[in-house]
């Protein structure tokens, strides 16, 4: 097959798919598993947001739109912008894609020349070194150490900067880790990347499931960084609505215009009654967030008491996002009950085949001394699922 694309070619399937095939495999074999992999949130879409897309279908408003997103939803997100983050962009500055996924694909397609760099934090957003790659640029992995708060330090950037970097990634609230960065913090990155002129893609998708402290865009920290910053947000965590897919940017006019044009000739328009639903989203009652994140908090908290108890685990308290990044690193490298545990995709299974429990290794986020536990799942699935852990290490 060496006459195929040698660049897609190239691009890794999830490395987590192994083991959540494995998990689905069994459930459907009638195996009671209790899953810790989730991704999205376990809410359904406000009934006031589902019911708006059901009015747009009865309204007929079923044809093409802009392709760059409907002017009343790039209104509202304007407005949602200045409102919750301080930030002043105009429609023009607004591209509405198939989720943030979908923009993170096409800012990094807006930006990249062939042998640029792109700063990638590890342990990463498993899609972040594709996307990049994608956009025939090299990811530079960037360790975020838990000794650091699964956060970026400034010299370890400064270190990794070179002529060829065109952006840095950020992700806050972070996957896998959940961590929030501070505002400080913030301004510390924003002040390098402006000496350096280095773009920065924002992805703030977890924003609305903060738990302690508080979302701050970076591109709100002054004119000079907005200018570089490509701030990513979507529907898909804070309303739920991750089967939607609508995404959006905000960035400079010269940025949104050309990722506007790849995605006039790639997909054209995201869905178009997801685009009215997303109206809603925004402009309807925002309560039922925070019934969200009242529930996440809740099963948050008793997760990382609960696995700071269990011999050989241990986490820190995450801020944000849905996941708990559990260290394995005392595990690793013994034997447990017979089973072998030279990585966290040998800890993954053996909790699998053990346990009937089913985590996400760390190799999938770069980082091989952890698993990744999601707790949007229900609190009675969570005790029993760190109940059958415990019993399993043992
Ligand atoms: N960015 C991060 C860090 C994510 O975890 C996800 C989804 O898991 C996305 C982006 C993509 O979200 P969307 O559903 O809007 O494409």
């Amino acid at each position: 097959h060496n006459n195929l694309s040698r660049k897609n070619m190239e691009i890794s399937p999830s490395v987590t798919l192994a083991i959540t095939a494995k998990a689905k495999k069994m459930k459907a074999d009638g195996i009671d598993v209790i899953s810790f992999g989730a991704g999205e949130p376990d809410f359904n879409t406000p009934a006031h947001i589902r019911e708006a897309a059901i009015k747009a279908i009865e309204k007929g408003l079923t044809g093409y739109t802009a392709s760059s997103g409907l002017p009343e939803l790039k209104q509202a997100i304007c407005h949602k912008l200045r409102t919750d983050n301080g930030l002043e962009y105009k429609p023009e500055h607004i591209v509405v894609s198939n989720g943030a996924k979908h923009s993170l694909y096409n800012a990094l397609q807006a930006i990249c020349n062939p042998g640029d760099e792109v700063i990638v934090p590890c342990p990463y957003w498993v899609s972040y070194p594709e996307l990049v790659k994608l956009a025939d640029a090299v990811p530079v992995l960037v360790e975020t150490p838990e000794d650091n708060g699964f956060k970026y330090r400034i010299e370890d950037l400064e270190a990794n900067i070179c002529e060829k970097t065109k952006a840095i990634i950020l992700n806050s609230p972070n996957n896998p880790t959940g961590t929030v960065y501070t505002e400080d913090e913030l301004k510390k990155i924003a002040d390098l990347a402006v000496r350096h002129g280095i773009y920065m893609i924002s992805d703030e998708i977890y924003e609305k499931l903060i738990y302690e402290g508080k979302h701050i865009s970076i591109a709100s920290l002054g004119p000079d960084i907005k200018e570089l910053t490509i701030v990513v947000n979507g529907m898909s965590k804070a309303y739920a609505m991750t089967g939607w897919r609508i995404g959006y940017t905000a960035s400079n006019k010269t940025i949104a215009d050309i990722m506007a044009n790849i995605q006039s000739h790639a997909t054209s328009n995201p869905n178009t009654i997801a685009q009215y639903a997303s109206i809603e989203a925004f402009k309807g009652p925002q309560e039922p967030i925070q019934e969200m994140v009242k529930a996440f908090d809740e099963r948050r908290r008793y997760m990382v008491e609960k696995i700071n108890s269990i011999n050989g685990l241990s986490c820190r308290m995450p801020e944000g996002a849905f996941y708990v990044m559990v260290n394995i690193s005392k595990i690793i490298g013994n034997t447990i009950n017979g089973f072998v545990i030279d990585s966290s995709m040998d800890f993954a299974e053996y909790l699998l085949d053990r346990a009937k429990v089913a985590v996400i290794p760390g190799a999938g986020f770069g980082t091989d001394n952890y698993i990744r536990l999601s707790y949007a799942t229900s609190l009675d699935n969570i005790r029993e699922g760190l109940e059958r852990i415990e019993k399993a290490l043992l």
